[in-house]
């Protein structure tokens, strides 16, 4: 993907005997036929689940004329039949891991169109461009920057507001969905970038899936709904089930970078000295809760996030595997490999980071009122 002129192009070094023993030994264990098929299966299954709970609960909810309690069960269920669309199906399709054709990828990457309201086609410049290239550089990878909202790295500007940011940031992660469903999606076509990655305007299948996307989103979400239920209750009902999901994704994505235990990196760093990108890639990636079995079932490959950075092409369902093959070289090569154990202990880096950008670098004079 082509850069914009006005900022430096940054290079990585991508060898390394890090990672080519590395992918030596994921090339063997994936050399088994029968590893392959058992974890596209488990991919396809989930992905059957995820449309199944969300189908049926909104078939349910718009058609059955559930009760309160039958009622909110469904409404659950939609969440977590989207969130599961977002982690299991969308996520690994965008990044070419679901299909072994492009079309086919991206076929199924379009869920994020139709069930979750945002562009897929943005999508796979926001995340496989500016995320997974350059992960936590300042200025380049659009996942950490939320200036003049939010400091979340180092290398951003201090200013006195974001000493208060590890409690108002929830709120934008509540918001960041809708504004993508809404704003953000047209705003980044208008400017033409994201990050610093170009983002030209979609042509004919992808300007097709663009707008049909939008349009059936709005009608399972919004218009449908409104035959059945009164426009009020729709419009607020969509605001709760928005921010749900909305901050489940951005706290689940947050908690594998921007967290206390994750390594950081301006440009210049990176012009000064160039680095190894399957280290820079290790070092700024935060495991967590590996040995949760919920979790890791519902959110896929997001918790394995080390593993989905050097291998993002690969069903997210091989990632328990391969992160044993990938921590035994990080070991061997002195590669700083960190898993946050808990959930809890996960959610208190985050805060703590938070809380830490928010303070640190005030001027003096500021700081004392
Ligand atoms: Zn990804």
């Amino acid at each position: 993907m082509e850069m914009l002129t006005s900022v430096p192009k940054l290079s990585f070094d991508t060898g390394g005997e890090f990672i080519r023993q590395t992918r030596r030994e994921v090339d063997e264990y994936l050399s088994d036929p029968r590893t392959r098929a058992r974890g596209r299966a488990e991919l396809y299954a989930k992905g059957v689940v995820a449309f199944i709970v969300l189908l049926g609960s909104w078939l349910v909810l718009v058609l059955g004329h559930p009760g309160l309690w039958l009622g909110l069960l469904c409404f659950g269920g939609l969440i977590l039949g989207t969130s599961l669309t977002a982690f299991s199906v969308m996520h690994d399709a965008n990044h070419g891991a679901y299909f072994r054709t492009r079309r086919l990828n991206h076929l199924v990457g379009w869920t994020a169109d139709a069930l979750l309201g945002l562009s897929s086609y943005a999508w796979r410049v926001k995340h496989n461009v500016a995320h997974h290239t350059y992960t936590n550089v300042d200025g380049y990878d659009a996942d950490i920057t939320q200036v003049p909202l939010a400091r979340l790295v180092p290398q951003q500007r201090p200013r006195p507001w974001y000493r208060l940011q590890h409690y108002y940031i929830w709120v934008l992660y509540c918001l960041m969905a809708l504004r993508w469903q809404t704003v953000g999606d047209v705003a980044a076509f208008a400017r033409g970038s994201i990050g610093t990655s170009t983002l030209r305007l979609p042509r004919r299948w992808d300007l097709a899936g663009l707008v049909g996307g939008k349009v059936i989103f709005v009608g399972w979400a919004i218009i449908v709904p409104m035959l059945v239920y009164p426009w009020w209750a729709v419009l607020c009902g969509y605001l709760v089930y928005s921010m749900i999901v909305s901050l489940i994704m951005a706290v689940t994505f947050q908690l594998a970078h921007c967290v206390e235990e994750a390594d950081f990196a301006s440009a210049e760093q990176l012009a000064s000295e160039r680095r190894i990108w399957a280290v820079h890639e290790v070092e700024t990636t935060v495991d967590f809760c590996p040995h949760n079995i919920v979790l890791s079932w519902v959110v896929g490959g997001l918790n394995y996030q080390i593993e989905h950075h050097l291998f993002p092409r690969v069903p997210h369902t091989h990632y328990p595997q391969i992160a044993k093959i990938v921590q035994r070289n990080a070991e061997r090569h002195g590669v700083r490999y960190v898993t946050q154990q808990s959930l809890s202990g996960a959610l208190g880096s985050h805060f703590r980071h938070l809380r830490t950008m928010g303070r640190s670098g005030i001027p003096v004079a500021l700081d004392m009122g």
